[in-house]
């Protein structure tokens, strides 16, 4: 998904979040939740080519032009949502179904992007089990190219 559909989502989002609770704090959080997830892209960038000044369209484009030998992006699994879900749920956080709600709908928006631009892909590819059983290995879940990069 390129990044200036997150931004668009997240941002109005947050204005939709803002005019149902009146809770700056909560329209901040949701809009910063749904756009800051792909911090993990850059983790996988670095791990494959180390520190370097980059552009974020850059640091997307090695993600889907299998130039990227393994693909961990951790904070996109399902597995770790259910898990954050949960303890949100547990300690009755106030904000905490905000963030929840912002980071389903990224998670979602990948998905779909995902299985759509590369119809040869796996539709298990955003379970962080899925990807643990391939070795994270690029090569095993990323068959095509997007038309977008
Ligand atoms: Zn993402």
């Amino acid at each position: 998904m390129l990044v200036k559909y997150h931004v668009i989502v997240s941002l109005s989002g947050g204005v939709i979040i803002y005019l149902l609770t009146q809770s700056f704090l909560k329209a901040a959080l949701f809009s910063s939740a749904g756009i800051f997830i792909d911090v993990d892209h850059f983790f996988d960038y670095i791990r494959n080519w180390g520190w370097k000044i980059v552009s974020l369209r850059d640091v997307m484009k090695t993600f889907y032009t299998q130039e990227l030998k393994k693909i961990y992006i951790i904070l996109h699994s399902y597995e770790l949502f259910i898990v954050f879900g949960l303890l949100l749920w547990y300690l009755k956080v106030d904000w905490g179904w905000v963030v929840f709600l912002s980071l389903t709908i990224h998670l979602i928006m990948d998905h779909i992007y995902f299985f759509t631009h590369f119809r040869s892909n796996s539709p298990w590819f955003y379970f962080l089990s899925y990807r643990v059983s391939k070795g994270f290995k690029t090569e095993k879940f990323v068959k095509g190219k997007s038309r977008d990069f």
